[in-house]
């Protein structure tokens, strides 16, 4: 898992004017280190994000955290780095880490459901996102529902991060922060929607109560991130799209069983006057 995350990293979590190119930069960068620069970052990460904070404390090796630090743009950079120490941190401890403390276990047996690439039919190839985490040269999470929701949960911290460090946001730039989490929460209602349709045998398990109860766990926690994130400018590129089906009632149906309750939707990110999306196309 780990050999497939700095790419997603490199394509997700970097502003936008930032090219993939960077990406390189900011490796050799962080290699090279910058010991003033990594104080200050974890000084920031410390005062503003007691949630992100936790998150480096957990982590053995403080320096593959502040692999993607170099202070160009800190609220970018730690947001990333507190996604990728999250999947570090769940394979490690075989559970996923939760935003408020704790985890929860990560549920094998849903290894054995329906590859999640499968869902990739419906959607636009071209989008970033449907390439790196449902194509064919995509991460693990495209044959594996578990990865999946280990996606889910690293972009909910990594939302969540973001938030907590809005007072260190450059606002030359147009960052993407919701989009990831936003997309994911779209896979995921997709994927339990086509389990309901056309696989009998993977959503007889997801009512199992492991994976039932994991889901619930991370969904709400992903639904209060996105939400949270809804009023702040310079947050989406191309979440609308995202949201807009996680708020469409057809769509969020077999989710809704499996929950117990109809998600919410995060309808103050569709608002007109939300200046961080761009218009759905
Ligand atoms: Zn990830």
């Amino acid at each position: 898992m780990r050999g497939v995350v700095p790419f997603a990293a490199c394509l997700f979590s970097v502003a936008v004017l930032v090219t993939a190119s960077v990406c390189t930069h900011t490796a050799f960068a962080a290699t090279r280190g910058d010991g003033a620069c990594h104080s200050r970052a974890v000084a920031e990460l410390q005062r503003h994000s007691p949630h992100g904070y936790a998150i480096y404390q957990a982590m053995h090796d403080k320096n593959l955290f502040l692999t993607w630090v170099t202070c160009d743009d800190i609220q970018t950079e730690l947001s990333t780095a507190v996604h990728e120490s999250v999947h570090i941190l769940t394979e490690e401890k075989d559970a996923y880490p939760l935003v408020d403390g704790g985890s929860i276990p990560r549920p094998h047996e849903v290894s054995h459901f329906f590859p999640p690439r499968e869902i990739a039919g419906g959607l636009n190839a071209d989008d970033a996102y449907v390439q790196n985490y449902l194509g064919p040269n995509g991460a693990s999470s495209k044959s594996d529902f578990m990865y999946l929701l280990d996606e889910l949960n690293a972009y909910s911290h990594d939302l969540e991060t973001a938030i907590t460090l809005v007072p260190l946001q450059r606002h030359d730039l147009q960052i993407d922060r919701r989009d990831g989490l936003a997309a994911l929460m779209s896979f995921v209602m997709r994927y339990v929607d086509k389990a309901e349709k056309t696989q009998p045998a993977t959503w007889r398990g997801l009512h199992d109560p492991e994976p039932r109860t994991t889901i619930r766990v991370l969904w709400s926690q992903a639904e209060k991130t996105l939400a949270a994130s809804c009023g702040l400018p310079e947050f989406g590129m191309h979440d609308r799209d995202y949201v807009a089906y996680i708020c469409d009632k057809k769509n969020a149906d077999a989710l809704g069983d499996l929950l117990g309750h109809a998600p919410a939707c995060p309808a103050a990110c569709l608002a007109p006057d939300t200046a961080s999306s761009t218009p759905a196309h």
